[in-house]
């Protein structure tokens, strides 16, 4: 006979490894702290600076990006996309093959093996999934479109790395790579690229800007960029108040909207996203061939960046208020802190409740952490877990204590306290939509 065991899968903060920088004795080589993201996500141990521009994600760091990694996860999965991992260092040769290597060289980090053969740390990897995709064999029009995309880190050796994972020198980031049979079917695939990150940042819930973008060193035929509006940003994007009209500045010197005539307005924004419909640049040189009718054929590729690292410090530095870190639900390390009793005051028996409370969250599976560092008050703990940008916080304090015991709810997001019966606060939990 099987025996039910309960399980203990509590989250504790007394456990958590936060590395919370307090002292001032941050290495200022490797971190000069130049913005409030940053100095945020450093305090309140999110991530940890390694290197110049390199950063280590503790934790709650980790968290956060794997729950921006499920949404993006899904949402590939909606347009057909299948995941991949490909190796971190890519051949100088095959750069050389796309003319790539002498125009970046100098933002590119290299190294060679005991043969002296050459890589570098992939800033992008178009190379190397043409390479892949033409190593695999014929491939028919019945196969396409192939969509494969992977999320990893990524390396540019940076001249001025700064404000943390907004321009790191190692970062994470989603790169989807699309192969259709002709231009037509590419633009369609184009479309539901884009499509796709609107699904994706409608979800994170930060007003987002879509602008006629700067190919750049990518090339292609079309382009577009994702922004978020901010003051750390390095984009200058000039927008219609109108209409939906955006593009990025270093590709236009019109002052006038072109479709409805009224004047552009500058804004400072930092780039999240970027698309490329890249037509045959990529695939012709790597050979990265359908068969149609008997003949081979450079297959038409697109090519989707997502920087997730920056996504995150971007949340946070447009969210964050009053020195207080503020995340969107969906990206929260945890969703909800329960704050028990004080060790030795009078309310401590209703630290019972603890387990009532975990059990109205994991039914709906909505995640918590359990501030039981109880040596500290309840307000010290309530601060820290406002600070840390936890949108929900249940404080068991005097009101537990009623016949009809009471649990204070914090919603961060909202600055609104209210407090409920067990009961009620299984309502209350039914009415907010956390998941992903
Ligand atoms: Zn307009």
């Amino acid at each position: 006979m099987a025996t039910k065991t309960k399980v203990v899968n509590l989250a504790k903060m007394s456990r958590l490894f936060q590395l919370i920088e307090t002292s001032g004795s941050l290495d200022r080589e490797k971190a000069e702290i130049t913005s409030k993201s940053y100095k945020l996500m450093v305090n309140y141990g999110i991530i940890t600076p390694v290197s110049i521009g390199m950063y280590a994600l503790l934790p709650l760091g980790m968290r956060i990006l794997n729950k921006l990694i499920n949404l993006v996860d899904k949402e590939m999965a909606n347009i057909g996309a299948e995941k991949i991992l490909l190796p971190a260092l890519t051949p100088v040769a095959l750069w050389k093959k796309t003319k790539r290597y002498d125009s970046n060289k100098t933002e590119l980090f290299m190294l060679k093996d005991r043969h002296q053969k050459e890589y570098i740390l992939s800033p992008t990897h178009e190379e190397a999934i043409c390479n892949l995709v033409s190593s695999i064999g014929r491939i028919s029009t019945k196969s396409l479109p192939l969509r494969l995309y992977q999320i990893s880190s990524k390396w540019r050796d940076e001249m001025k790395p700064r404000h943390g994972f907004l321009r790191s020198r190692e970062f994470i980031m989603k790169d989807l790579y699309t192969f259709d049979t002709n231009l037509d079917n590419a633009q369609h695939t184009y479309d539901l690229v884009c499509e796709s990150y609107n699904n994706i940042f409608k979800q994170i819930g930060i007003k987002y800007t879509k602008s006629i973008g700067d190919m750049g060193t990518i090339g292609g035929l079309l382009s577009h960029e994702y922004h978020y509006m901010s003051d750390i940003g390095e984009d200058m994007i000039l927008q219609c108040p109108s209409c939906h009209f955006s593009i990025n500045q270093v590709i236009s010197k019109a002052t006038n909207c072109p479709e409805c005539k009224n004047e552009l307005r500058q804004h400072t924004a930092a780039e999240v996203g970027h698309t490329f419909l890249l037509d045959t640049k990529y695939s012709q040189p790597l050979q990265a061939m359908f068969m149609e009718q008997n003949k081979l054929k450079p297959m038409v590729m697109g090519c989707f960046g997502l920087g997730l690292s920056r996504i995150m410090t971007l949340a946070l530095e447009i969210l964050s208020v009053n020195n207080e870190i503020r995340w969107p639900i969906k990206l929260a390390p945890y969703t909800v802190c329960i704050i028990p009793p004080k060790a030795g005051s009078k309310e401590e028996s209703t630290s019972i409740y603890v387990e009532h409370l975990f059990e109205i969250l994991r039914k709906r599976d909505i995640d918590a952490i359990l501030d039981d560092r109880t040596h500290h008050t309840i307000g010290k703990r309530l601060l820290f877990a406002r600070a840390t940008g936890y949108p929900y916080i249940i404080v068991i304090g005097k009101a537990a204590t009623q016949s009809v015991p009471l649990f204070e709810i914090h919603d961060v997001n909202n600055s609104t306290c209210r407090e409920l019966s067990l009961e009620q606060m299984n309502d209350y939990f039914d009415n907010i939509d956390f998941k992903n």
